[in-house]
């Protein structure tokens, strides 16, 4: 029987939750319910030199925006916990301790200036900043080299890593579901710390012992981790049995203006690549949020989909749903993927566009009424999102665009209307003001044909008269088509605009 399909997002709680972030959630997130599987979320946090606090707390604020929340974590619980690693601390040392009795790993006592040394002393031309290797081991102070009871004493001191024994001249290979086969010459890998000396283990022996002790059938995460698996598949093969190992994936970089998109490109290009507004609690550094900028989760899952996958066909937009059914790991492309802002704006554009009203309500209410909005009854505000939601491309510029119907203009763009003023329209304007009163159906195409027959019987173009109107109902040059506008601001409202906005222009 193959085994029960269970993936993991593995981060390391040192900052905000970027775009590549959030894409590996996903498809970790796609491929587990498409497979009737679990999603758990485990916190890496044993390099506590990296660790930043809040940053946990905001990584599940992301997901749960997202609506991406996992089946088993910190927060979640689950049979496999802890789900944080610096609480799983004890169960470490035996795996190390076994790979040493097995001679694949060593004991090493080098201090950071011996470390030092040794990066000045190997350097040469062909070879700028030499590594703990194969090459060198033999040369620095270790289990390898001490004798046995040097190495004793040393162990007894405490202060002492244990690294991997890279073998020299071995090929790794694996079979990656994106890149297909995979090999590696285990030459040029160093000899990674496995156990630091404060008893944590480094990322490379704690992501290889809990993704099988937490029996990971699928390891996916992002392509700046596919030089570090040699290492993991080598661990695999000393403690587990390569039968065992989970099938791995790595996905495609996501990319910016200029190479891999960073957080710098965001505040340089004007676009957010974290998921939520993030603080970097040090310097007090805020890094805008797709949340904050005003994308919806449904959009923002949506495109993140689409940077790197595609399901074969020209279809662009997809529900959750959708995606859990059509997604496939097969289908993730191997090379970059370039992440396009304009393109990204389409997507929310469309997803506002779709929404249901009623939805779009809920989050568009809270903005109005933070920006000192009232909103009378939600019955105008649902009428008002379904005239305006095609001219927004976030949620924020409801406000802009709805804000007139909460309240009356306080200024007018009158350069607009002031050139070509007279006399006979500001008669117009009083004429249809009193017609407007005797009306008996308040609706645009009433409206409309009212105004067009006075504008008739007063010989002027209507297309003249409409930007006036506009601008006495709105303020400015924008918004819908101004009938509209005047159905739901109501008579009396439409009338006190154009009686007020006469007696100014
Ligand atoms: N802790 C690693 C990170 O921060 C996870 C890599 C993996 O998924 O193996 O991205």
């Amino acid at each position: 029987m193959s085994k029960r399909v269970r993936v993991r997002f593995a981060p390391s709680p040192t900052g905000g939750l970027h775009l590549g972030g959030v894409r590996t959630v996903l498809y970790n997130y796609l491929f587990a319910k498409k497979h009737g599987g679990d999603f758990l979320v485990r916190i890496e946090d044993t390099d506590q030199s990296r660790y930043v606090p809040g940053a946990e707390e905001y990584i599940f604020d992301c997901l749960k925006w997202c609506g991406l929340d996992p089946d088993e974590s910190v927060q979640h619980g689950g049979n496999y916990g802890p789900y944080r690693q610096s609480e799983r601390k004890s169960s470490y040392r035996q795996y190390a301790e076994q790979l040493v009795k097995d001679g694949h790993a060593y004991y090493a006592f080098d201090t950071p200036e011996e470390l030092e040394k040794m990066r000045q002393d190997f350097r040469t031309e062909q070879n700028p900043s030499p590594q703990y290797d194969h090459t060198i081991r033999m040369k620095m102070r270790n289990s390898l080299t001490l004798t046995a009871d040097e190495t004793e004493k040393m162990l007894r001191d405490g202060k002492f890593v244990t690294r991997i024994k890279m073998p020299a001249g071995e090929t790794v290979s694996f079979m990656d579901m994106i890149r297909g086969e995979v090999h590696f010459d285990t030459s040029l890998v160093d000899d990674k710390v496995l156990l630091k000396a404060d008893g944590m283990p480094t990322y490379h022996l704690a992501v290889v012992v809990d993704d099988h002790l937490m029996q990971i059938s699928h390891a996916f995460r992002g392509e700046e981790w596919l030089s570090s698996a040699p290492v993991h598949i080598l661990l695999w093969k000393y403690l587990f049995g390569l039968g065992n190992m989970p099938q791995w994936a790595h996905f495609p970089l996501i990319l910016g203006p200029n190479g891999k998109l960073s957080k710098r490109d965001g505040s340089k290009y004007g676009f957010p690549v974290f998921a939520m507004n993030w603080t970097d609690p040090k310097s007090g550094e805020l890094t805008e949020g797709f949340k904050e900028k005003g994308f919806l989760p449904g959009a923002f899952i949506n495109l993140l989909a689409l940077l790197g996958w595609n399901d074969g066909t020209e279809q662009e937009i997809f529900s959750k749903e959708e995606l859990i059914e059509k997604f496939s790991i097969e289908r993730v492309h191997s090379g970059g993927a370039k992440f396009d802002y304009e393109k990204a704006k389409w997507f929310n554009h469309e997803w506002i566009k779709r929404w249901p009203v009623r939805d779009l309500s809920y989050q568009v209410k809270p903005l109005l009424e933070e920006n000192g909005l009232w909103v009378p009854d939600d019955n105008l505000l649902n009428k008002v999102i379904e005239l305006v939601k095609d001219r927004c491309t976030f949620l924020p510029d409801f406000i802009q665009q709805s804000s007139f119907f909460f309240k009356s203009p306080d200024s007018w763009d009158l350069d607009a209307v002031k050139p070509n003023w007279n006399p006979d329209k500001r008669i117009f304007f009083e004429n249809f003001a009193t017609r407007l009163a005797a009306i008996s159906t308040w609706e645009s195409v009433t409206l409309e044909n009212e105004f067009k027959n006075l504008a008739g019987e007063k010989n002027i173009k209507p297309g003249e008269l409409q930007l006036p109107f506009r601008i006495m109902l709105v303020g400015g040059k924008f918004g819908p088509p101004v009938f509209h506008i005047a159905e739901l601001l109501g008579k009396e409202e439409t009338i006190s605009r154009i009686e007020k906005a006469v007696s100014l222009f």
